[in-house]
């Protein structure tokens, strides 16, 4: 079973913060992390792997830096990484990032499963996985919370909904997003760790990929950000108290002052 994971290393907090100037994420001085949601994609693979055999292979787009995400799930139990890394895919959007990610994926080369977080805790968007399935050309089962048999050509798994869950039959090769509930992501071990310190990351630049340049980087993304902003605080609201009719009286009196 050859399974490939995408991951993505996000700034750990959530309350990420904006140059008004640039429109661009302020990074100096966040730490970044795996995807909370990858985490799950990892687990869930090297789970696969020790019941199934075969090999893990991790897949980044990212800045330089971003070696470190893959280091990390090598720690937990992947086997090898793949960092895209290149000026030409920056300002990439998620239709960008999903075609430049399903052709790092054909260049690694035969896979069964590839499996993506639900989303991830920046970009939010949820489209990745969903789009590189389309670039590749492969069934997908989103919002999968387990993995019920892999048999052959063929997998069974749940898919979570918003009450309850549907059992979906899928052949192989398949793409997975995946939610927390599907495992306990493990902590790495010590001789994870020191395999993760001399694994060889390969890097894949565009040069490898040759993927078309105008669907690639800030060109050969549609989509454009118009404007990008922190929305101001809220103003605390105000709490009026008595019996239900005085708070009637105050509520109205409130809303004609406002209208006046
Ligand atoms: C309109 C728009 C414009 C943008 N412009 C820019 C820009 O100019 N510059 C810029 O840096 N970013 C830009 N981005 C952000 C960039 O597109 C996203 O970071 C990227 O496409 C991933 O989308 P997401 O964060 O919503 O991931 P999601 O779709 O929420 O992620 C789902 C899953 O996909 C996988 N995945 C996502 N991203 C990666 C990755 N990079 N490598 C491996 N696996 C991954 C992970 O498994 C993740 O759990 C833009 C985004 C949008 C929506």
């Amino acid at each position: 079973m050859n399974i490939i994971v995408c991951i993505k290393q996000v700034p750990e907090t959530t309350e990420v913060r904006i140059n008004p100037e640039t429109n661009t994420l302020i990074r100096e001085g966040v730490k970044a992390v795996i995807n909370p949601f990858d985490m799950y994609a990892i687990e869930e693979s090297v789970r696969l792997k020790e019941k199934l055999g075969g090999k893990v292979t991790v897949l980044t787009m990212g800045p330089p830096q971003a070696e470190a995400a893959l280091r990390e799930a090598i720690s937990l139990g992947a086997d090898e990484g793949f960092l895209v890394c290149d000026r030409a895919f920056a300002g990439s959007d998620t239709w960008a990032t999903s075609y430049t990610l399903a052709g790092a994926i054909k260049k690694i080369g035969a896979f069964d499963i590839v499996l993506c977080g639900k989303q991830a805790s920046d970009g939010d968007t949820a489209q990745v996985g969903p789009g590189i399935s389309t670039h590749l050309d492969i069934p997908q089962v989103t919002y999968v919370k387990k993995i019920e048999e892999v048999s052959g050509s063929k997998m069974k798994v749940e898919r979570m909904m918003e009450e309850g869950f549907e059992v979906i039959e899928t052949p192989l090769p398949v793409l997975l997003t995946v939610v927390k509930e599907i495992n306990e992501p493990r902590l790495p071990s010590l001789k994870g760790m020191m395999k993760a310190k001399s694994a060889k990351i390969t890097v894949l630049t565009q040069k490898e990929l040759n993927l078309d340049p105008q669907k690639i980087g800030l060109c050969g993304s549609p989509t454009q950000v118009v404007k990008i902003f922190t929305p101001p605080q809220r103003a605390g609201g105000v709490m009026l108290k008595g019996e239900a009719g005085e708070v009637v009286t105050q509520l109205v009196d409130l809303i004609k002052n406002e209208v006046n």
